[in-house]
């Protein structure tokens, strides 16, 4: 089979490359491009599309307006063509519903030419002549697709995680939250039910099950080993830090500083919406009034193991970590809202040995290129690489401006102003004296203690 050549092949269409493909298109370039997707049509994480949930980002972060305001894949012109500018207007609200980011997406989808869907990548390995040969299968049909690319760009997003502790049990029900939707039909039949996590997912699974407990009667608890409940900070001066300047400060920082940074910025990205956060407490306050609140919250508590029991019921060992407790916990379903991590794809396998560190992991630069031993070929990165570029990494408003540098990496000018400073406060030292009149750097001494 003769594979069909390509500038840039990306892997994956979920937002962030759907932003790439978005941009690439709008710059009129004469890149040849082609995005793969494995499923049928563009659904944004489809079983957690749960009602009544919003996007954690205002409507202006959309695909491409950060880096092109006046492009035709904008939420404002989506939102024109579709005839629905005026509800939206006195909508009144920065959020828009979960829902809608996706229609939003899928319409820009429909748009692109560039993108093919049911092509499950399933190799990628290194041609003769140094450029990259990437198979894909129709995962329906069987129909084999071979594409040799110049420069990739994986777009696979993050795969749910269990601990190994927990996984033994998984089935019908016991679960990730990445299945919630398609199991909570049957999870309302259970007599009881038990969340274990404290991010955002776990805490709209948490309200979702507490919304339609007094129709189905459950008991209902929420565990978390986090040290509570707490919510991501949405205050306007942290949100500066998610900012491309702050990206880039994080990045200038030595890795020996940088990395395991990220592990002491939880409530910068990981916590609960406020809004989810008040909408929890209200319930249980409402229902408090006739003493009917059969729920229980427990944080501080890592869930070691899971058994199961007769009955269809399963046993939780549990343990308080800081009054060094422990207990057991039976429940009929249990949810576990665990997270995400981000393994290297199986289908790179030919080419891993010169993509990974000596720990197994992508070497990222600033322009989310993998440093690579000798490959002719460029690979870049969405969605990866916390340790290089701090906790932004997935973050959706900041898509369209990580697309912009990548374009202008491959392309080799610049494509896209990716120039920053558009901010109040300053990241770093250097920046705050280049800024400050009353400032000035001095050099560090090194003191003798003789
Ligand atoms: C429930 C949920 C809500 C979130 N909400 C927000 C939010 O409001 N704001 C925010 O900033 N961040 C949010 N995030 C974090 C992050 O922005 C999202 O995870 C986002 O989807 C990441 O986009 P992505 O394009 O990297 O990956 P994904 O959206 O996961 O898309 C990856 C795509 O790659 C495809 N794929 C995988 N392997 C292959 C293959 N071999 N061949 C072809 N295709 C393949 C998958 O089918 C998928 O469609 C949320 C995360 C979750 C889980």
């Amino acid at each position: 089979m003769a594979a069909d050549s390509f500038d840039v092949i990306g892997v994956g269409i979920g937002p962030l490359n759907l932003s790439l493909a978005a941009l690439i298109d709008d710059a009129g370039r004469r890149l040849k491009t082609r995005f793969l997707e494995r499923d049928t049509e563009f659904d944004w994480h489809r079983d957690m599309l749960i009602p009544g949930t919003d996007l954690q980002n205002s409507f202006t972060g959309d695909l491409v307006s950060p880096v092109d305001p006046t492009s035709q894949y904008s939420f404002l012109n989506y939102l024109k063509t579709k005839d629905r500018y005026w509800e939206f207007f006195n909508y009144e609200q920065f959020n828009i519903p979960r829902k809608e980011y996706n229609e939003y997406c899928r319409w820009v989808s429909e748009r692109l030419e560039n993108c093919r869907f049911d092509r499950e990548v399933t190799t990628v390995s290194e041609g003769d002549d140094g450029a990259f040969i990437v198979r894909a299968r129709n995962p329906e049909t069987g129909e084999r697709h071979e594409y040799r690319a110049d420069n990739i760009v994986l777009g696979v997003g993050s795969r749910p995680y269990v601990p190994d502790e927990l996984s033994g049990k998984l089935g019908e029900d016991v679960f990730h939250s990445s299945q919630f939707l398609s199991r909570r039909a049957d999870c309302l039949e259970a007599d009881s039910i038990t969340v274990v996590g404290s991010g955002q997912s776990s805490a709209e699974i948490f309200l979702s099950l507490l919304r339609a407990q007094e129709e189905h009667g459950y008991r209902l608890d929420w565990l978390t080993r986090s040290d509570g409940f707490y919510p991501v900070d949405p205050s306007k001066l942290t949100r500066e830090l998610r900012t491309p300047d702050y990206m880039d400060y994080f990045y200038d920082l030595p890795r020996e500083v940088s990395d395991g940074r990220v592990a002491q910025q939880d409530l910068l990205y990981k916590g609960i919406s406020p809004g989810t956060s008040a909408a929890i407490f209200d319930t249980l306050y409402r229902r408090s009034i006739r003493n009917d609140v059969d729920v229980g919250m427990l944080s501080k508590t890592a869930v070691q193991s899971i058994e199961s029991q007769s009955k269809g019921r399963y046993r939780l060992r549990c343990h308080q970590w800081e009054e060094d407790r422990l207990f057991r916990h039976d429940s009929e379903v249990v949810i576990l809202a665990t997270g995400y991590h981000r393994p290297v794809p199986s289908f790179l396998e030919p080419v891993e040995d010169a993509l990974v560190d000596a720990d197994g992991r992508f070497s990222i630069d600033r322009d989310f290129e993998v440093e690579t031993n000798g490959l002719a070929g460029r690979l870049f990165v969405q969605n990866d690489g916390m340790d290089a570029h701090g906790f932004n990494v997935a973050d959706l408003s900041l898509c369209s401006h990580r697309n912009a540098v990548i374009i202008n990496s491959i392309v080799g000018e610049e494509v896209y102003s990716v120039e920053n400073g558009s901010r109040f406060q300053s990241f770093g030292v250097e920046q705050f004296v280049e800024e400050s009149p009353n400032s000035e750097l001095i050099e560090k001494v090194a003191f003798s203690t003789d």
